[in-house]
């Protein structure tokens, strides 16, 4: 359970708005569950774009290609966001930004000589 942020009813913690006041819960929330997340999302995508990038060398798939980028994209966005803010998995954050990087780096390389 956690406290309304209006009221300080007791409230499900699921709950988006608080049925005695209607005062809005998500923010408060979302603060203490969104914490790491961004960094950690942030690696998966970064991962994913590097091991992709290195993959579709020699490739002429599209799909594949735009999917790199994409995930290398988002990674670099989410872990700029996560850095910006101070948010928990700083480390994480940063190795998962040089490696989105790294793998756009090296999906151009392996695109310009297609
Ligand atoms: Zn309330």
């Amino acid at each position: 359970m956690v406290f309304c942020r209006g009221c300080s009813k007791e409230l499900h913690e699921s709950a988006p708005s608080c049925p005695q006041c209607g005062a809005v819960q998500a923010v408060a929330i979302k603060c203490a569950e969104e914490s790491g997340w961004m960094g950690i999302v942030s690696a998966i995508f970064a991962g994913l774009a590097f091991l992709g990038s290195v993959g579709v060398e020699g490739a002429h798939n599209k799909d594949a290609i735009l999917g790199v980028v994409i995930l290398g994209v988002g990674s670099l966005i989410l872990g700029a966001i996560s850095l910006q803010q101070h948010k928990p998995l700083k480390t994480l954050s940063i190795v998962a930004v040089t490696f989105a990087a790294l793998g756009l780096l090296v999906l151009l390389g392996n695109t310009q000589f297609n």
